[in-house]
């Protein structure tokens, strides 16, 4: 009897925390990203800076020459495309959405796997001798 009291007490924290896990608001945030239209991109953008070898040149006086790349990873080798000035805010878009899709997805499946714990407890609480 004690053992059973002690089983539904456990059972029923269990369950309060499945709930609460199931009905957290962020799980609805992290499927509006999954549902979001919009094409996206794998790969970073980001500004090139360097130097030529012309000495009276600004970027010898720290005003670098600039080129706005994009670089993925194509069969495990980094590649790299410069990248025209016009497709440079459309390039950011696709790999930010990209991102943010690719982080939801780590914390989907981080949540998801906190709620299997939970359901895979309560079924082990549960679980007694015959009597
Ligand atoms: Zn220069």
């Amino acid at each position: 009897m004690y053992n059973n009291m002690q089983s539904n007490r456990k059972l029923s924290l269990l369950r309060r925390r499945l709930l609460t896990l199931i009905e957290n608001p962020a799980g609805k945030s992290l499927l509006d990203v999954f549902v979001a239209p919009g094409p996206s991109a794998r790969g970073t953008v980001y500004t090139l800076r360097r130097k030529c070898s012309k000495p009276s040149c600004r970027c010898a006086r720290g005003k670098p020459h600039t080129t706005v790349v994009l670089t993925a990873s194509v069969q495990g080798r980094t590649r790299l495309w410069t990248l025209p000035p016009d497709r440079v805010g459309l390039a950011r878009e696709w790999t930010g959405r990209y991102r943010q899709f690719r982080q939801a997805r780590d914390r989907w499946v981080k949540w998801q796997r906190e709620i299997l714990r939970l359901i895979d407890a309560m079924g082990r609480s549960r679980i007694q001798p015959l009597p």
